[in-house]
């Protein structure tokens, strides 16, 4: 048996990968990782009626942004190649027809329109239809049918699926590593289809040829697949796999941040917050997506943030490295109960994560968004404004709108400053302090800021007599960050400039 942990993250291409998927591609590598075993990427393409263009592709780049390396797998390669479903096409018919040949699946020919009517009819007396032992006997398949026919149908060349014969009443008591214990009956299920009639698998068939061949060893996926647990360990056992069966964990759902329910796509749009990692425009509708990445989010915060839905470290710490969280991520400390997501816990996230990135790679960022407005800076400065105004920001485009005020001197004044502050005696005020700021020789914040305290001191007034209007010539708003750092980096012929202009521009009174 082979004891080395294996995991796959293995999406179907039926869209942009969302929150949740990534929480769940996280997951898978966070266990990987702490294992020493590998992390692989399976793309599970056999539906090709939801077959999305560009979708594995968005797949992919996604997990690199996130920087979850994929050791094996599309994309990469790796011993057990092909892992895009669709190229191991002709592997799964064998496995079908060996579950025929075993007595656990069966032929079956029904046409789409009659199964149509047995749910019609179903639905209209206020019931469900079931495909399973309860009516298979009366239905259009090789366990009802007499051999000739079956035989003939098949010489005909008639279309059909392999069901799995779904045992009558069995108590499964399965195990998951998440939840412990779980039990199903097998009196409630149906005899879900393997093999379909375009020659492809179904997702339940390809899924556990593919986990038992690829030697996984462990499937960590969403709450939403437990239901199909049963018939998952069932093909193993039918299969002969059962010994070397992979361990199973159904990670809890992420919830709406309000209300009940499953986060969806929508609810981003709705409450303004992206659902996916990157921008995504659906090809089909001309839907376009917002993505984290877009909006600003720092990887490493991204990943925290979702590490953090359904895990729980067991301590107060929050912030945590790809590294840290690969070390200390075990499946135990995955709560059962569903996570709530918050736009609001996302943004504080990556507020922390900002703080500590250094201000020339921040500065850099700038410039890309400075550059995409047409905005002409100082790029020699751009390091010290990041410093001066990251600990407001959460993004680095919040560094950008709160340090407008640096590339260009205000174009106009906030009226309700200019009224408060701007009095009769402030023009020669200004002047004043002009003259004391033209005498300060190194224009370091500390040398201005102690040589106008000295002056306020000396004129006896109160300092906000003089801070309140300077604030507004120099950077036309009434507050903002510390007004002796601003014009540091402003420097001094620019912030003598600016107090004679307002001097020039604003007049007292309303
Ligand atoms: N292809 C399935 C999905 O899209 C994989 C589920 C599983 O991990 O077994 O989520």
């Amino acid at each position: 048996m082979n004891n080395r942990v294996r995991v796959r993250f293995a999406p179907s291409p039926t869209g942009a990968l969302h929150l949740g998927g990534v929480r769940t591609a996280l997951f898978n590598y966070l266990f990987a990782r702490h294992h020493g075993g590998d992390f692989l990427l399976r793309v599970e393409d056999t539906d090709q009626a939801r077959f999305v263009p560009g979708a594995e592709e968005y797949i992919i780049n996604a997990l690199k942004w996130c920087g979850l390396t994929v050791d094996e797998g599309v994309g990469v390669g790796g011993p057990f190649a092909p892992y895009r479903q669709s190229e191991r096409k002709a592997l799964y018919r064998q496995f079908a027809l060996d579950l025929v040949a075993s007595g656990h699946a069966y032929l079956a020919f029904d046409p789409a329109g009659e199964l149509d009517e047995h749910r019609a009819a179903a639905e209209a007396k206020g019931e469900t239809f079931v495909y399973g032992g309860r009516n298979r006997r009366a239905l259009k398949n090789s366990l009802a049918l007499p051999p000739a026919e079956v035989r003939g149908l098949l010489d005909a060349g008639a279309s059909h699926v392999i069901r799995f014969k779904m045992p009558a009443y069995e108590e499964l008591v399965l195990r998951d590593i998440i939840r412990g214990e779980v039990r199903f009956n097998t009196y409630l299920l149906d005899d879900k289809v393997l093999f379909k009639a375009d020659g492809m698998p179904t997702y339940h068939l390809a899924n556990v040829v593919d986990d038992h061949l690829m030697q996984i060893s462990h499937v960590i996926r969403g709450e939403e697949w437990l239901p199909s647990l049963p018939l998952h360990v069932l093909l193993y056992r039918a299969l002969g796999w059962e010994r070397t069966m992979p361990q199973f964990a159904h990670l809890p759902l992420i919830l709406k941040p309000v209300g009940n329910g499953k986060l969806s796509k929508r609810d981003g749009n709705k409450m303004g917050f992206p659902v996916f990692p990157m921008e995504f425009t659906d090809p089909e509708t001309g839907e376009k997506w917002r993505g984290y990445k877009e909006d600003g989010y720092l990887p490493e915060a991204f990943i925290n943030m979702l590490a953090l839905l359904g895990w729980n470290p067991g301590t107060e710490q929050e912030i945590f490295s790809l590294d840290e969280l690969c070390e200390q991520f075990t499946l135990e400390c995955v709560n059962k109960s569903g996570a709530r997501f918050s736009p609001d816990k996302a943004k504080w996230f990556n507020h922390k994560y900002l703080q500590e990135k250094p201000d020339a790679e921040l500065a850099a960022s700038l410039a890309l968004l400075l550059a995409d407005e047409g905005i002409h800076y100082d790029e020699a400065r751009l390091a010290r404004v990041c410093h001066l105004l990251k600990e407001r920001a959460n993004f680095v485009s919040d560094i950008r709108d709160a340090s407008r005020f640096f590339y260009s001197a205000p174009g106009s004044y906030d009226e309700k400053g200019r009224r408060k502050n701007w009095k009769e005696e402030t023009p020669a005020l200004m002047r004043e302090l002009a003259g004391v700021l033209a005498g300060v020789a190194d224009f370091t914040a500390a040398a201005t800021e102690a040589a106008v305290r000295a002056w306020v001191t000396g004129k006896e007034i109160g300092l906000g007599k003089v801070m309140n209007p300077f604030r507004l010539a120099i950077i036309g708003a009434a507050d903002g960050p510390a007004l002796f750092e601003i014009i540091e980096i402003l420097g001094k012929e620019e912030t003598l400039a600016r107090l004679a202009t307002a001097v020039e521009r604003l007049r007292a009174g309303n």
